[in-house]
């Protein structure tokens, strides 16, 4: 990488984290006083909790403020279609809309002003530059280009950053083999369930092998399958690549953390665009951002003209790390072990999806790391022992003792008996876009 610049926007990637809160306070007061005037849902929700932006002064100020949930936003916007009564901005300046599919069936709706859309190309392309993406790359993007923020918003980040974008879209494995080799494309920007659905793909379809096509660099995000060990161990040595994660969220920005190619975890990278607080997630207490410290991630927009968003709750769970990286770089980083929704508590002890997933592909070649959830009744609660479906490989035959040696391993890392069921490699469902890990046996 040594032609190109270490960063993309030095001055705020490397920039004091004191002169940081200042900055951040000063946006956050003009932000305020911004949405007090142009958003009837924010005037509303300060003025029931009796606050006004003069309550607002400095940064710890911001816990008095209430949160605002994704159902609030729902609400919203069907009593006030078509964007919610939270919109601040009128409708001659809003230059795109965009949505996120949601697993309730309704869009949510996300309007982008001129200047939201500068500060989203901003903060996107600070994240890619970040994942290691420079402008002699040329990048095949293997994710849907239609409607959802990872999408145009990515696209229009590769571009201002200089590298060559490639549109491939998704469901088109051939299309991106061919166009690979064709173009001598250096980088794949997909999810990492596609990552490793593609190279199942090539090996049993093409008879090729993954690192052929010549991917160096490989960005993922959307779901946290990246960030879990084994998985990304398996995609880099699959590929012969480099493997970083990006994380955004479709209601505050397309992506906000990108991890720098030490790998040591996603570098917040929206430092004069977002705050982001760390919250237990129970009882909304603010937890003090230290390395290890782990909690919900909550973003509050302190530079957005169309959709405002103040204390929103992500319901993603991350472990936060604040000590030096060596790449220089001076904002704390992240990794997101799941979403809220996501997880699930057996005998009162939280497990996600995602560190299942880890131990079951840390047990690879005996395993395929391909695994389903069986739910019979709906979470988070799960009665022991959990069952879970894990493909063993071709020739593992004393199936006896791998599944014990499954059901230790879950009972000793993630402390939950299981009973896992095993099933021939290839039994189970892939996944293209996002892995569905959990599969639900009850009527919804
Ligand atoms: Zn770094």
């Amino acid at each position: 990488m040594g032609k190109w610049p270490l960063y993309y926007n030095e001055k705020m990637e490397t920039i004091d984290q004191e002169r940081l809160r200042s900055l951040q306070e000063n946006k956050l007061k003009r932000q305020l006083k911004y949405i007090w005037k142009n958003s009837p849902f924010y005037q509303k929700k300060f003025k029931e909790s009796g606050l006004s932006p003069g309550d607002f002064k400095t940064l710890e100020d911001l816990k008095k403020f209430p949160f605002t949930t994704k159902d609030e936003l729902r609400v919203s916007q069907s009593q006030h279609p078509p964007l919610g009564d939270h919109r601040a901005a009128p409708m001659e300046k809003i230059i795109r809309i965009h949505s996120s599919s949601g697993t309730t069936g309704q869009p949510s709706f996300v309007g982008v002003t001129k200047h939201d859309h500068r500060v989203w190309t901003e903060l996107t392309a600070r994240s890619i530059y970040t994942q290691g993406i420079r402008p002699d790359d040329i990048v095949l993007h293997a994710v849907g280009l239609t409607f959802f923020v990872g999408g145009l918003p990515v696209k229009d980040a590769i571009e201002a950053l200089g590298a060559a974008f490639v549109p491939i879209g998704t469901g088109a494995s051939d299309r991106v083999a061919t166009t690979a080799q064709l173009l001598q494309a250096n980088a794949l920007h997909c999810t990492p369930s596609y990552a490793l659905y593609l190279a199942e793909y090539l090996r049993s379809k093409l008879k090729m092998e993954p690192s052929e096509l010549g991917f160096k660099k490989i960005i993922s995000g959307a779901e946290p399958g990246a960030g879990v060990p084994s998985i990304r161990k398996k995609i880099q040595e699959d590929f012969g690549c480099i493997l970083t994660e990006g994380l955004g969220n479709s209601d505050a920005a397309p992506i906000i953390f990108g991890e720098c190619p030490n790998q040591k975890g996603m570098h917040f990278c929206a430092q004069e665009f977002i705050l982001c607080e760390l919250i237990d997630p129970d009882t909304g207490e603010v937890l003090e951002m230290e390395d290890d410290a782990t909690g919900e991630l909550v973003y509050t927009l302190i530079d957005r003209e169309c959709c405002p968003l103040i204390r929103f709750r992500t319901r993603d769970r991350i472990t936060v790390w604040t000590s030096p990286c060596e790449c220089g770089r001076t904002s704390f980083r992240i990794r997101c072990i799941g979403r809220t929704d996501d997880m699930l508590i057996v005998l009162g002890v939280n497990v996600f999806p995602s560190a299942i997933k880890d131990v079951v592909s840390s047990l690879r070649p005996k395993t395929t790391g391909e695994i389903q959830i069986l739910l019979d009744k709906p979470g988070p609660k799960v009665d022991p022992p959990m069952k879970i479906q894990v493909e063993y490989s071709k020739n593992i035959t004393d199936l006896h003792s791998l599944k014990h040696e499954i059901e230790g391993l879950l009972r000793e890392k993630l402390v939950f008996k299981a009973d896992v069921d095993l099933v021939p490699g290839g039994a189970l469902p892939r996944y293209e876009m996002k892995a569905k890990w959990i599969r639900k046996l009850y009527e919804e």
